[in-house]
C-alpha cells in the first residue's frame, strides 16, 4: 500500500536538527525575559474575519495564502498566518490591552499557501514580539535592541543588517497614495502584471515590488517622505537618534513598506544576504490603529516577528552553533550480564538523584562492542560500564569517550562526584 506522505511545505522538525531550535529558543527566551516581557499563547485556529479585518483584504496573506475551511457548523475559520491578529484578540478579549501596558511574547507555528523554497514553507515558526500602551520611539528603540543583542549572542550579528523607514500616518499615506497613483497610471504600460492590479487595490505594496522594470520605475516615482507628516517624521528622527547613540548600525530604506495593511510609522526588517532571496529573518513595526480596527480603544502597539526556520538556517550556515548546544547526552550507562543490567537501571536513577548529569541507560542488552558504538553515537562525553564482578565490588568502569585519558574504576559512593568533576557541568 502506498505510504502517506507528509503535506508540502509541511516539514517534520527531526531530532537531529531540534537542538538548534531548542538553542534558538531558550536564547530568545532569556533574552525576553532580560526585557521582562511575558510569554502569551493563543490558539492556531481563529474565525477567518480576524485576519480579514486586520491583515487587509487586498494583502498577498488575505487574497492567496490563508488555509480556510469551514467546520462542522459552517464557521469560517482559518490556521493563523501570522500572531499579530490572534494576540491582539486575545489581549482584548482578556481585559490585557485597555489603558494598559504589555510587553507579550508567543512562539509557534503559522501557516500560509505559498510556493514552498528553500526558508519558504507552508507550515513555519515564528516567534512574535507585540507590545501595547507605548506610544514614543523609546518602545520601537527598545524592541530593535533587543533583537540586535539577540543576534549578538548567537553570533548573528555582522550577518544582518537592520533596515529601517516610516511609512507615516494613515492620513499622509492617503496623500501619497494619491500622488503615486498618478504617477503610475501614466506609465502604466510598462508595469508588471501584479503592480497593475495592485494600482487599484493596494497601490503602497507596489513599492515592495520585485519586477526590475517596475524597480526602475520607482526611481523617479514622487518621494514618499516628502508627504510624511511631522509626527511621525519626529518620531522616526528621535528612533534614529536612539539607535545612533547606542552604537547599533542601520539602513534607512524609503522602499521598505511591509506587506501588511496594519503598519504606520516605524517599520523595520533584519535582512542578510547569506541564505539567497528569503533574506527576511525578522520583520516588524509600529501598528497603532489595529486594536481600534478590531473594535478596542485607540491604543498604540508595536512588535514584530522572526522567522524560526531561517534563523536556524542561518545558524547552520554560519556553523555558530556550539557543539555543546547538539549534545544532549553527557553519560552512557552500559552493562554486561542480567544482573548488572538491572543494577545499571538503579545506579542511573540514583546519579540523576544526585547529579544534573543527562544519563542514557543502554537498554535491550547487545554485546559489549555494539554498547560502546552506541555509546558513542549518543554523543556522551563519558560511558560508564557495569558487569558482574563490578556490581559484585560496588565500583564501575569509566571510559572518556572524547579524550585520549586513561579509563578507570571509580566506587560507587564516589561516583557522582567524581563524574561532575570530568564532566563539568
Ligand atoms: P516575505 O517577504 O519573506 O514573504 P513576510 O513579509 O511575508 O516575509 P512576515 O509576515 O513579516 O513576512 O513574517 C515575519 C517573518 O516570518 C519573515 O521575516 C520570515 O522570517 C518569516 N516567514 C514569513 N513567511 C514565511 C514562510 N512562508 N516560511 C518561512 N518563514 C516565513
Ligand atoms: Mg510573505
Amino acid at each position: 500500500m502506498a505510504k502517506i506522505k507528509a503535506i508540502r511545505g509541511m516539514n517534520d522538525i527531526l531530532p537531529q536538527a531540534t537542538p538548534v531550535w531548542q538553542y534558538l529558543e531558550q536564547h530568545v527566551q532569556t533574552v525576553l525575559g532580560a526585557y521582562g516581557y511575558a510569554e502569551i499563547r493563543m490558539p492556531i485556529v481563529e474565525q477567518t474575519e480576524l485576519f480579514k479585518r486586520s491583515i487587509g483584504e487586498v494583502t498577498d496573506i488575505v487574497e492567496k495564502e490563508m488555509y480556510t475551511f469551514e467546520d462542522r457548523n459552517g464557521d469560517s475559520l482559518t490556521l493563523r498566518p501570522e500572531g499579530t491578529a490572534g494576540c491582539v484578540r486575545a489581549g482584548e478579549e482578556n481585559g490585557l490591552l485597555y489603558n494598559q501596558v504589555q510587553r507579550l511574547w508567543y512562539k509557534g507555528p503559522m501557516f500560509r499557501h505559498e510556493r514552498p523554497q528553500k526558508g519558504r514553507y507552508r507550515q513555519f515558526h515564528q516567534i512574535g514580539v507585540e507590545t501595547f500602551g507605548m506610544q514614543g520611539p523609546d518602545i520601537d528603540a527598545e524592541l530593535i535592541l533587543l533583537t540586535a543583542r539577540l543576534w549578538r549572542q548567537l553570533g548573528l550579528l555582522d550577518a544582518v543588517t537592520l533596515q529601517l523607514n516610516t511609512i507615516g500616518s494613515a492620513e499622509a499615506r492617503g496623500r501619497y497614495k494619491d500622488a503615486l497613483v498618478q504617477y503610475l497610471q501614466g506609465c502604466k504600460e510598462q508595469l508588471d502584471e501584479d503592480s497593475l492590479r495592485r494600482l487599484d487595490t493596494n497601490p503602497m505594496r507596489i513599492l515592495d515590488s520585485k519586477d526590475t522594470t517596475t524597480q526602475a520605475l520607482l526611481n523617479d516615482a514622487p518621494d514618499f517622505h516628502e508627504y510624511l507628516d511631522t509626527e511621525s517624521l519626529e518620531h522616526f528622527e528621535a528612533l534614529k537618534s536612539v539607535l545612533d547613540r547606542a552604537g547599533l548600525a542601520y539602513e534607512v530604506n524609503p522602499r521598505l513598506v511591509r506587506g501588511l495593511d496594519y503598519y504606520c510609522k516605524t517599520v523595520f526588517e533584519w535582512v542578510t544576504d547569506k541564505l539567497g532571496s528569503q533574506g527576511t529573518v525578522c520583520a516588524g513595526g509600529r501598528y497603532d490603529g489595529l486594536v481600534e480596527q478590531l473594535g478596542g480603544k485607540a491604543t498604540p502597539a508595536v512588535g514584530f516577528a522572526m522567522g524560526i526556520e531561517r534563523l536556524v538556517l542561518l545558524l547552520e550556515t554560519l556553523d555558530v552553533v556550539p557543539l555543546s548546544a547538539r549534545q544532549t547526552v553527557d553519560l552512557y550507562i552500559a552493562s554486561m550480564g542480567a544482573g548488572a543490567a538491572s543494577e545499571a537501571l538503579l545506579l542511573a536513577e540514583r546519579l540523576r538523584n544526585e547529579t544534573d548529569l543527562r544519563i542514557q541507560l543502554h537498554c535491550g542488552g547487545g554485546n559489549f562492542k555494539s554498547q560502546m558504538k552506541k555509546a558513542d553515537r549518543s554523543g556522551a562525553s563519558v560511558a560508564l560500564i557495569l558487569g558482574d564482578d563490578e556490581v559484585a565490588q560496588q565500583v564501575a568502569t569509566l571510559k572518556p569517550l572524547r579524550s585520549d585519558a586513561a579509563q578507570k574504576q571509580v566506587a560507587w559512593s564516589q561516583l557522582a562526584a567524581e563524574l561532575t568533576t570530568i564532566i563539568n557541568v
